[in-house]
């Protein structure tokens, strides 16, 4: 039979109104035209200048890019800085070598706000693999060129060990004074994992004051690891913000447009994502992504979730309600709507105990409820690279949902709602082990929260508050500490 989603690539908008180059071999990346013809049409407005500042950064970034000269005078430079600070002319490429750190939704969160540093910046996005974990997972986003490190020879070692003491640190530069030495050191690592803001003294935060930014521009190589959604945090520095009006008119999309720009499922996954959906999904009338994550800091009993999820699921008329007389199996389908849910969890209890109830009963308005959970890991791996090829083809699959229930405050929901660019239902967190009420809120964007912001007043040099500093970064609603684009 023909392909139908062949059929409708025809007809719509592959390139995303442009945010896509077309200048990619179709077949060494299936997903990169493909996977928004599995989601609902993106209702969120995409501006030229975004689009010209991507098309720009991908010039950028194959001038400077692995495999060029221009790399490897600035890999030299790097190695023997010394011989080479004559060269310090405007023309030099200048890089931001990314570390990953924690879950995959960390990760794809924070290396969403790593590249539009890059952007804002000049720099060349480079990917650090240091291990296998991420490897066959993403294909390349930039058309030509390539965005990982070629780790063999480059000079700095052990940048996924980097931590808040690592000497060459922003907060340790800026705690010496090194920012006023006549020259600038030859690398800069940007320390911004969830505890830059717990040690008090620490002054790291000042990434996000003009004199942190000040300090990290007269460097040509920079370091980074983070765990965190840091892209609000860049709202924040005032010599961004005009070019970040430009490029976001409406901020509340940042990460649906950067990230369906940047992650583009390899054909490994892609597989495992177009099998599923094809095997599981496809047919239903509606799917209904439920997504339950459980942290060690909101820890809740198995019953007091499940009845979380189903006094959401119901109340907000997600799922259907059971019923109980015979005559309802017989008339499903007939009157009602196939609707496919879809369970992502580490866990199988939820998917077993929404399975049942439809299974021994009938439900509310003659609809055939299909339940399906592609994995149930038990726990978190994220230095596996099977592990990680499950989670983003369940991140996608999720992402394909007309209506989605996700839980407060996961990074794992963030993304697969961002790349929907839908506004899900969220599961509040736990008080004192018990779910509260109301159980879930629609969310109130698609934006995701960045959970560690640096709460610093720049011109007071003092504790301050994120979300009180500029109109559009406001505390998220499912992590009150967190702020967000609004
Ligand atoms: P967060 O911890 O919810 O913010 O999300 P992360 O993605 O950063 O880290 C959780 C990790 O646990 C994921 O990357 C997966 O490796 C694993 N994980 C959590 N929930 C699921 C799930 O529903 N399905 C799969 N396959 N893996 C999951």
């Amino acid at each position: 039979a023909a392909d139908p989603v062949v059929k409708v690539a025809e007809s719509r908008d592959r390139l995303l109104g442009g945010l896509l180059s077309p200048d990619f071999n179709d077949t060494s990346c299936l997903s990169r035209y493909r996977a928004s013809l599995y989601r609902r049409e993106s209702l969120h407005v995409l501006s030229s200048h975004l689009v010209s500042v991507l098309r720009r950064y991908e010039s950028l970034h194959r001038l400077c890019g692995p495999g060029t000269s221009a790399y490897d005078r600035a890999v030299a430079r790097l190695r023997s800085p010394s011989n080479t600070s004559d060269a310090a002319t405007a023309d030099q490429c200048r890089y931001l070598v990314w570390t990953p750190h924690a879950g995959l939704g960390n990760r794809i969160l924070s290396l969403t706000s790593a590249f539009l540093y890059a952007l804002l910046t000049g720099r060349v996005l480079l990917f650090h693999q240091p291990g296998d974990d991420m490897r066959d997972l993403f294909c390349e986003p930039f058309p030509g060129t390539t965005w990982i490190l070629p780790e063999k020879d480059f000079p700095i070692r052990g940048m996924e060990r980097f931590e808040i003491r690592t000497r060459e640190s922003l907060g340790n530069a800026l705690a010496r004074g090194d920012d006023k030495a006549p020259q600038p050191p030859p690398w800069m690592y940007v320390h911004l994992r969830h505890d830059y803001v717990l040690r008090g003294g620490a002054k790291d935060r000042l990434f996000f004051c003009d004199e942190g930014q000040d300090a990290v521009g007269r460097v040509g190589w920079v370091v980074l690891l983070s765990d965190n959604y840091f892209l609000p945090g860049l709202f924040l520095i005032p010599r961004f913000e005009r070019e970040l009006s430009r490029m976001f008119p409406r901020r509340d999309a940042a990460f649906h447009h950067l990230g369906r720009y940047l992650f583009h499922p390899s054909n490994t996954v892609w597989g495992m994502v177009t099998r599923y959906h094809g095997s599981y999904l496809a047919n239903a009338d509606e799917r209904v992504g439920i997504q339950v994550r459980i942290f060690p800091w909101a820890p809740i009993a198995t019953d007091e979730l499940y009845a979380q999820i189903i006094a959401c699921a119901h109340g907000e008329n997600i799922l259907p309600r059971p019923v109980q007389e015979p005559t309802s199996s017989i008339n499903a389908t007939a009157a009602g709507k196939r609707k496919a849910v879809l369970v992502t969890s580490l866990h199988g209890d939820y998917y077993e105990r929404i399975r049942d109830m439809y299974y021994e009963n009938g439900a509310a308005g003659g609809d055939a409820v299909s339940v399906f959970q592609p994995t149930h890991l038990e726990g978190q791996k994220s230095e596996e690279r099977r592990h990680n090829q499950k989670a983003l083809a369940e991140m996608m699959l999720l992402s394909f949902s007309d209506v989605a229930l996700t839980t407060a405050a996961s990074t794992f929901g963030y993304v697969s709602h961002g790349l929907a660019g839908m506004r899900p239902w969220v599961l509040m967190s736990p008080v004192n082990k018990k779910a509260p009420s109301p159980p879930c809120r629609l969310a109130a964007t698609i934006e995701p929260c960045f959970h560690s912001p640096p709460n610093y007043d720049c011109k007071a040099r003092t504790k301050g508050d994120s979300g009180r500093t500029v109109r559009h970064v406001q505390h998220c609603e499912d992590a009150k500490d967190g702020v967000q684009l609004v």
